[in-house]
């Protein structure tokens, strides 16, 4: 009697569930959709209710423009049925809209920042002002600098100096996410903020941090000549790591506020006292590392 019972429950189960899938097959979109997915009937009635919500957003997905119209739950996101022998499962798949994004976003992967604002990975060389003529030779050097790096010649990286808010930052971070888009790794690097961090992490991470910097394929030391110079960050920090770059053919930009001259006596003073040939020492390695140019423009800040 018992073993009937559940028998009797059971079909009556199965009888609903018919039912309730009937119903939603009454909406002829409905109806095409479910047809149209390689599930056998008899899964597919199992989940009618689960069946509304994917063709739900299906549907929405069908008439969307762009990541900003999205109507479904997850933004960028289709919940979408997948047979998994006799059962389906639902997952949220990443839409054509969230998959271009993917796509035009992943260039960002290559690019480690250090201290330096977030939207900097938006730079780009399509955007770098040309109302006034400073910056074509710079950007014709960039052009030159992506051929040459292509072709494996090691070309130099900039020292790039010039007024407060005249776009140096902004520029150098074009190119170089101009490279991060043709695959190559890049660091840029805030100085005066890596130089206090690294000091705080002498019973961390410093080695790692240090590597990083010393390694990474391109680097921008930004702002340098603003950080409060001392006997190790030349020696200990600056020195090592331009020495180990040079060695290796590595490219490396500066920008900076001083000339190079004014960075030399920058360096020359730490509160240890004065030695102009440690100082030199650097500003050498930075001219083999890299050509100068100026930037001379008017304050973009605000
Ligand atoms: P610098 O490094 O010379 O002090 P920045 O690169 O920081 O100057 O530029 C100053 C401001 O102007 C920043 O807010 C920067 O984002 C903006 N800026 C500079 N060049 C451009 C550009 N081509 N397009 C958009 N914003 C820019
Ligand atoms: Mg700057």
């Amino acid at each position: 009697m018992k073993n009937i019972n559940k028998i009797i429950s059971q079909d009556i189960d199965q009888l609903n569930l018919l039912h309730s899938y009937q119903d939603a097959c009454s909406n002829e979109k409905f109806r095409k959709y479910v047809e149209k997915l390689p599930i056998e009937e008899e899964v597919l009635i199992k989940y009618t209710s689960s069946l509304e919500d994917a063709y739900q957003e299906y549907e929405n997905c069908k008439k969307c423009k762009s990541l900003a119209c999205c109507k479904n739950k997850i933004e960028g996101y289709c919940y979408t049925p997948k047979k998994d022998k006799k059962i389906i499962n639902f997952s949220y798949i990443a839409c054509k809209w969230n998959q271009i994004a993917m796509q035009e976003n992943a260039y960002k992967e290559n690019l480690e920042l250090f201290d330096m604002p977030i939207e900097i990975k938006e730079a780009s060389l399509k955007n770098v002002y040309t109302d006034d003529k400073s910056r074509i030779p710079i950007i014709k050097y960039f052009k030159e600098f992506i051929n040459k790096y292509q072709a494996k010649e090691n070309p130099k990286g900039l020292y790039l100096t010039g007024s407060f808010g005249s776009g140096k930052t902004y520029l150098i971070a074009a190119l170089l996410n101009e490279m991060a888009k043709k695959n190559t790794q890049c660091a840029l690097v805030y100085y005066p903020e890596f130089l206090r961090n690294l000091k705080s992490s002498f019973q961390t991470d410093y080695k790692e941090k240090f590597d990083f910097i010393k390694k990474t394929p391109i680097l921008l030391l930004d702002d340098i000549g603003a950080e409060n110079e001392s006997n190790w960050s030349r020696d200990e920090v600056l020195g090592p790591i331009l020495q180990y770059r040079m060695q290796n053919h590595l490219a490396t930009f500066f920008t900076s506020n001083l000339t190079l001259e004014e960075l030399e006596t920058s360096l020359a003073t730490t509160a240890s006292g004065v030695d102009k040939v440690k100082a030199r020492r650097i500003i050498e390695r930075i001219k083999q590392l890299t050509t100068t140019m100026e930037l001379i423009a008017k304050n973009r800040r605000n």
